[in-house]
């Protein structure tokens, strides 16, 4: 099993959606960009990057980037438990407002 994981911040020069938080990444943002392949599974995702930076804290458990099937997006962990917002950036927590259930 051979995996790799690369993350570079560039500026978007189209709009993106953020794989941490869902929301879109603006047309000339700093975005970070994670590029990685596990299992021979290729994946590209986009991120704000203090999503990026939420997303690996929260997945700290996991052992080095991309294991395989633990990984969680920020938004699954957030889906599964709000708790893990506590203590994230400002930023972070605005783009998961608390609107109640989503309809
Ligand atoms: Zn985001």
């Amino acid at each position: 099993m051979s995996s790799f994981c690369s993350e570079k911040t560039i500026t978007a020069r189209k709009p993106h959606r953020c794989s941490g938080c869902l929301k879109p990444i603006n047309a000339g943002e700093k975005y970070l960009r994670a590029v990685g392949v596990s299992d021979g599974d290729f994946h590209s995702n986009a991120y704000h990057p203090e999503c990026r930076e939420w997303e690996v804290e929260t997945n700290s458990h996991v052992v080095g980037p991309y294991s395989d099937d633990e990984w969680c997006f920020l938004h699954e962990h957030v889906a599964e438990c709000r708790d893990v917002l506590d203590g994230a950036p400002e930023e972070v927590k605005r783009r998961f407002p608390l609107a109640g259930d989503p309809a």
